[in-house]
């Protein structure tokens, strides 16, 4: 069995979606797909859902607008104006919420509104491959991927979900199933979300626990490149690489899969391969157990909209692991992901993704015992297997706030 991860580029349009009937038919096997909201449509809802969080009439404006842009694809798919029940109601569903004042919990609120956008293309794609011939069996994954309730970034149950997605992908009569990449539902059947971009990571868990024998996923790129070619040119695509690198690279914020797709399937050794959903006869890049030591050349990766803060003890005591504990407690509180961490007897340096909220509830709780200064809006850059070429190349001209190296890799946090 296979599992195949269509993104939203992959399927933002008619002739999108017509294209993925092509790449069905070259993988005859079972099949899971694993599917995305329809392109940009997880950021019109998350307008959505900050619109209705703060009772902002216009919210009806933009959701207007999403039901548009989906009765726009179903007719260019149907060739006329075609009204699907199962769709409407889901439409409904979001509408009715807007009726109703919303909790006081924004990520819950999020979640209810923005996995919408999943359910209404999984539902369309389902609907008209059955139309064409092409059979399968729409699955509401939030009945088998089990979370707690940490919204927004919520965390899989893996025992329950192991049991209930075996009851639920039988293949006993079914040889292709369609699902939603990126939500989940607890045990009291609330809707979650795994974090922005989790459709990756939702074929990776189904892969584990179904023990598919491959992945893929497909999208815009014809394979990892080793830069975004939307900023470098001469990008070179990387044939294969390891799990391992795999992570560094999609940890240090390489786009092209979500940086926790790669542990369940490396748990179960399963390979995964990205491919071009434009050029799908193509081989994409390999990601899986090597053995022998791949010689790559440089790969560069930007993260933007990066933080820096420096702390340095009030007191002048030195930075000790028990400050580093502390500091670390606190950006867990703030859910931040610490990217780059350096230290020296007074001071300590971290790097982590501009909070949505804002840094400054961090900086006044972080003030209470450290001498703080800070920047924000900065890029980091790592090179796997940098060359000294290739690291002057793109910092010349630019300031350098913090700069690491080790054997493999440097990183970099620029303006
Ligand atoms: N639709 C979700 C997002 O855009 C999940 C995904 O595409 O992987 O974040
Ligand atoms: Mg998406």
């Amino acid at each position: 069995m296979k599992v195949f991860k269509f993104g939203g580029a992959s399927v933002s349009s008619a002739d999108a979606v017509r294209n993925s009937v092509n790449i069905l038919k070259m993988y005859p096997a079972n099949k899971v797909l694993v599917i995305s909201a329809m392109g940009k449509t997880t950021n019109a809802l998350e307008i959505v859902a900050r619109k209705y969080f703060s009772q902002d009439p216009e919210v009806w404006n933009i959701f207007q607008e999403v039901k548009n842009y989906h009765d726009g694809i179903i007719t260019e798919l149907w060739g006329k104006p075609t009204e699907l029940p199962e769709v409407e109601k889901l439409f409904q569903q979001i509408s009715s919420r807007f009726k109703n004042e919303p909790s006081m919990n924004f990520d819950y609120e999020y979640d209810q509104i923005v996995a919408f956008g999943e359910l209404i293309s999984t539902r369309i794609i389902s609907l008209y491959f059955n139309e064409i011939g092409l059979k399968n069996h729409w699955v509401d994954v939030r009945n088998c991927l089990k979370t707690d309730d940490q919204y927004r970034e919520s965390n899989i149950n893996w025992e329950l979900s192991l049991r209930l997605a075996k009851r639920l992908f039988t293949f006993e009569s079914e040889d292709l199933y369609i699902t939603q990449g990126f939500i989940g539902g607890t045990l009291t059947n609330q809707t979650t979300t795994l974090g922005r971009e989790g459709s990756d990571y939702t074929a990776a868990i189904l892969a584990n626990l179904l023990d598919a024998e491959e992945v893929s996923i497909w999208k815009n790129v014809p394979g990892i490149l080793n830069a975004d070619p939307d900023f470098f040119p001469n990008t070179q695509k990387l044939d294969e690489l390891s799990y391992k690198e795999a992570i560094e690279l999609s940890y240090s914020g390489a786009k092209v899969i979500h940086p926790k797709t790669i542990k369940p399937l490396q748990n179960k050794n399963i390979p995964l391969f990205v491919r071009s959903f434009l050029e799908p006869e193509k081989a994409g890049t390999i990601i899986h157990a090597i053995e022998h030591t791949l010689e790559l050349i440089p790969v560069i990766i930007v993260k933007k909209n990066m933080a820096l803060i420096t702390l340095t003890p009030n007191d002048y005591s030195f930075i000790s692991i028990n400050s580093v504990s502390d500091v670390f407690s606190l950006c867990a509180k703030y859910r931040l992901k610490v990217a780059l961490l350096q230290q020296s007897a007074l001071d300590l340096s971290l790097a982590f993704d501009e909070p949505e909220q804002g840094i400054e509830p961090l900086i006044s709780q972080l003030q209470q015992k450290f001498e703080v200064k800070y920047n924000i809006g900065l890029e980091l850059l790592t090179i796997r297997y940098y060359t000294p070429e290739t690291v002057n190349q793109i910092t010349a001209g630019r300031t350098v706030y913090v700069e690491q190296k080790s054997r493999r890799t440097a990183r970099m946090l620029l303006k």
